[in-house]
């Protein structure tokens, strides 16, 4: 079997030339401003904070802080366009703006790309292949429905919510706000976003995007800021729903403040998914599966299959070939098309990261690294996995949002079964079999709202995403994702 898993030797003679994405055709300001009722406008405070490229620590622009005076104008504009204009004009016609963005997605794809890869650290093959087309096509699939709705839900009456507050978080910037956008405006209600701190850059440029789409003004409006700006928006008496995606720490605050509203809530909370590799699976499939599971996106996702369950009699040569396969992975440049494992997209959370990688080792799992050079400057953090893992581990019960990977073992499909649910967080979960019948049975077992069999992390706008426990409530994308945005009754 040793033989079998020789690792490649490059010896230097497959060492790849850098290749490196142009930034010639990039247009980042030096300051932005809050997109408020289809004008940028300076915020009341005048304050503004910087937005940094995680891996250069150099300064990309300043980026205006909206505070409650700024979130109060934000939401009487989406109001007034709510009431003025958005809820009024026909479903068709609100399509057509929809479309319209959709395609200035795609015809500006390569300048989001390399934008969302600077401000978020993440590998411009990943924001070029993945974050942007599916943003495109969140927008077109939920433009497809405008005019729809009626056959989405027949024997029904529906209608708008009213003025959505959207907070999103900083691991798939445009990609988020386009989960959020889309499905509200195509369903008639107007809104509010405010992006991640670390991440506004990409959200701005949609705001320039939607500015030339012509889109009646207030019907989408971005204010950047800290926590304490969505907090604000949490609290504000005029949002009729909170579309919220990060952390279940701040969703649970959310949850606190809303209680007692007749606000709405969608929470796409936090993740420790289980991804499981019984023995009769496609091996090397599944090591790919593992390593796209933990290391897509320097392992910041909610879906991250961070928790590793392999059957005991494969455990060995899984354990072999997936050390191998780390060291092939290439991390630095996040612009450089070579490059797998980018910027963690922040010093904080590269802090995070690294308190994990010690209690891990205080715990007293082994810990295995990608050997590689980590640059002078920026935020890295080196594919990791520990084995020696146990289930009361912390790096195997908290959500980490790190390339690190906790492997356990199990021998029978109703032991790793009860692991697999042995979690607080219900949002996602791999399984890896040759038998169709088994994936029936134990992803029927397995409490998430997204399963994989044989493959990880596919997302696609006309498939349902989101949790169950701690990882939220609601649904965003498919038929399912219009649900959160609209009243519905029966007709008798
Ligand atoms: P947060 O949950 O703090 O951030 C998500 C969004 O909420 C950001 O826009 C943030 O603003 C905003 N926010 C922060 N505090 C409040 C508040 N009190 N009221 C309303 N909005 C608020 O995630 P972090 O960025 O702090 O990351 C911390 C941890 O959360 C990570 O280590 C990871 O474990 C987890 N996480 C999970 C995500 C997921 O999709 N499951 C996504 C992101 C993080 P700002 O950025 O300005 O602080």
């Amino acid at each position: 079997m040793g033989k079998l898993i020789k690792p490649l030797e490059f010896n230097g003679k497959w060492d790849l030339s850098p290749a490196r994405e142009s930034t010639e055709h990039i247009d980042i300001k030096k300051q932005y401003q809050l997109f408020i009722n289809g004008e940028f406008v300076v915020p009341k405070s005048e304050n503004y904070f910087t937005s940094v490229n995680p891996a250069t620590e150099k300064k990309l622009s300043m980026i205006a802080e909206a505070r409650k005076e700024d979130v109060n104008t934000a939401v009487s504009s989406a109001r007034k366009a709510y009431e003025g204009v958005w809820s009024k004009i026909s479903a068709k016609e609100r399509g057509k703006y929809i479309y319209r963005i959709a395609r200035l997605v795609q015809e500006k794809a390569k300048e989001f790309a390399v934008i969302e890869s600077l401000d978020g650290g993440k590998p411009i093959r990943e924001s070029r292949d993945i974050d942007i087309p599916i943003s495109a096509a969140h927008f077109f699939y939920y433009a497809g429905w405008a005019d729809k709705l009626a056959y989405a839900f027949p024997n029904r009456s529906f209608s708008s919510v009213g003025v959505i507050g959207q907070i999103i978080p900083w691991n798939f910037p445009l990609m988020m706000a386009a989960w959020k956008i889309a499905p509200a405006l195509a369903t008639g209600n107007t809104v509010v976003l405010k992006p991640a701190e670390t991440t506004s850059l990409t959200a701005l440029k949609l705001a320039e995007l939607i500015q030339e789409a012509d889109l009646p003004k207030g019907v989408v409006n971005i204010i950047t800021g800290k926590g304490a700006t969505g907090e604000e928006l949490v609290k504000h008496k005029g949002i009729d729903k909170i579309a919220f995606t990060g952390s279940t720490e701040v969703g649970k605050l959310i949850m606190k403040t809303i209680a007692g509203s007749e606000k709405k809530s969608t929470m796409e909370l936090g993740g420790k998914a289980a991804n499981i590799i019984f023995e009769d699976a496609p091996l090397d499939q599944a090591v790919e599966g593992i390593v796209n599971g933990i290391y897509f996106n320097q392992g910041h996702v909610c879906c991250a299959g961070s928790r590793l369950f392999v059957q005991e009699s494969v455990y060995k040569i899984v354990l072999k070939k997936l050390k191998h396969r780390i060291q092939s992975l290439i991390l630095g440049d996040p612009l450089d098309k070579n490059t797998d494992i980018g910027a963690i997209n922040s010093k904080r959370q590269l802090n995070t990261i690294n308190k994990y990688l010690k209690i891990g080792q205080q715990e007293g799992a082994e810990m295995f690294q990608l050997n590689c050079e980590i640059p002078d400057k920026g935020f890295w953090c080196a594919p990791t996995l520990f084995t020696n893992v146990s289930q009361s581990h912390l790096i195997a019960k908290e959500e980490i949002f790190g390339p690190v990977l906790a492997i356990q073992t199990f021998r029978t499909i109703s032991e790793v079964i009860a692991k697999a649910n042995n979690t607080p967080f219900g949002l996602s979960a791999g399984v890896w079999t040759d038998k169709g019948s088994k994936i029936f049975n134990v992803t029927s077992k397995i409490n998430a709202g997204v399963i994989w069999a044989n493959t990880y992390n596919k997302f696609d706008p006309t498939s349902p995403f989101g949790g169950f426990k701690e990882s939220g409530h609601g649904r965003e994308g498919g038929l399912h994702g219009l649900l959160p945005y609209l009243n519905l009754n029966y007709v008798k």
